[in-house]
């Protein structure tokens, strides 16, 4: 007997609950308008929150540093694969977010897992919200510390947990700035504040805020006023910056630690440097045009207000992710197929991304979505909201 026959089974449990996710292929750039599968359509799953994934002037640059540095970098950054450009990288980004260092990894993955495991080991304690992304979760779980998961942004909960760690060596509160699939941004005042109170580390990933959230658009802690008293921010280049790879910053020793210890970049190839190119002509746009984010999250209120006011179910939030609440996976699917043949795409999040019975459709929103593609969304949740009241 085949010792993997399990496998067509469990794929048909998964079909039968309506979870099973076949690959899609997409033609052409990851831009506006996209063809999906042949069929083409408004585009409103893509994380490039600041329309720069496919900018000409950074397309150019990246061709011009190939040209330079060739294609792979060939080695993990330990060994020769740390290009001038990564050195580059990590002082303008440093410089970006106003900390004394930074690193950058292969992915905003390896980043989160990289310094979880780094920071954290046995007999050590990581405080996680619920809603935490899998990276978070995957380093909580290597790190071998004991993992408290607490409900999500549920502070008093939290501070309960925290009073009774004194068999612990080190304290870890690890969360979202902006949490992906709610769209919320987390508690970070009360979290600073219960970190310092009880020596905790705090780390914040702000990967989907990093460019957007924020007068400088560094992200959740700035809006907020925290970031000075935050120690560890992770975050990616793959969101609004356009470009891929995943980045941590903070003090020169917590960077110099990471660097000989987390395990993601040690044993993983380096970015390409063009790579890294593409981010620091990025960074230049999300310096310099600070428009875009001004634009996106005006543009991410008003649609907001239009959707809620058709009567869907929307988590608390201001920002430019926006989850449209449907509850079973098998309706979140229906609704996104029923966007999708009148041309717009919004991709149904189910199990496990969200918990059971939270299944949803998530609009990611981006400076490119002008007015009439945010009009013509509103106009077709309309319509799909209509047919499915008038079939009740
Ligand atoms: C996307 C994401 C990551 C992973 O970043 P990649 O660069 O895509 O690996 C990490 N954390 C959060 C919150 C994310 O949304």
């Amino acid at each position: 007997m085949n010792p993997l026959n399990w496998i067509s089974e469990e794929l048909e449990k998964l079909e039968s609950q309506h979870l099973r996710r076949i690959p899609t292929v997409r033609h052409g750039p990851q831009t506006l308008e996209i063809n999906l599968d042949g069929r083409s359509c408004i585009n409103f799953g893509a994380n490039d929150y600041l329309g720069l994934a496919n900018d000409v002037g950074i397309c150019r640059t990246v061709m011009e540093a190939i040209a330079e540095y060739g294609w792979s970098s060939g080695a993990s950054a330990s060994l020769t694969g740390r290009s001038s450009q990564h050195d580059k990288l990590e002082k303008a980004l440093a410089k970006f977010e106003g900390t004394d260092a930074a690193l950058v990894f292969p992915t905003g993955y390896a980043a989160n897992v990289g310094t979880l495991t780094s920071l954290a080991g046995r007999g050590d304690v990581i405080f996680s919200d619920e809603k935490n992304h899998a990276s978070l979760i995957d380093g909580c779980r290597l790190s071998r510390a004991d993992i408290q998961i607490y409900p999500h942004v549920d502070m008093d909960f939290l501070r309960n947990q925290l009073r009774d760690t004194s068999q612990y060596r080190r304290k870890l509160i690890v969360t979202d700035g902006l949490f992906s699939m709610d769209g919320d941004v987390a508690p970070l005042p009360d979290l600073v504040a219960l970190a310092e109170q009880y020596e905790a580390i705090l780390i914040v990933d702000e990967a989907h805020a990093t460019g957007v959230l924020g007068s400088l658009g560094r992200g959740a802690c700035e809006a907020m006023g925290v970031e000075d008293r935050v120690a560890v921010r992770t975050g990616n280049f793959s969101k609004a910056f356009g470009s891929i790879g995943g980045f941590v910053t903070g003090s020169e020793p917590l960077i110099r630690w990471l660097y000989n210890r987390a395990r993601s970049q040690v044993f993983s190839t380096a970015l390409p440097a063009a790579a890294c190119t593409a981010t620091l002509a990025a960074l230049q746009n999300v310096e310099h045009e600070p428009y875009r984010r001004r634009e996106l999250l005006e543009r991410a209120q008003w649609l907001r207000t239009k959707i809620s006011a058709q009567g869907w179910e929307l988590p608390a939030g201001n920002d430019h992710i926006i989850p449209v609440i449907v509850g079973q996976a098998t309706d979140a699917l229906a609704l996104s197929q029923s966007l999708l043949s009148r041309g717009i795409y919004v991709p149904a999040i189910r199990p496990p991304t969200v918990a059971p019975g939270e299944s949803r459709l998530r609009i990611s929103l981006s400076y490119l979505h002008r007015e009439e593609h945010c009009e013509a969304l509103v106009d077709q949740l309309g319509r799909c909201k209509a047919a499915s009241t008038s079939s009740q």
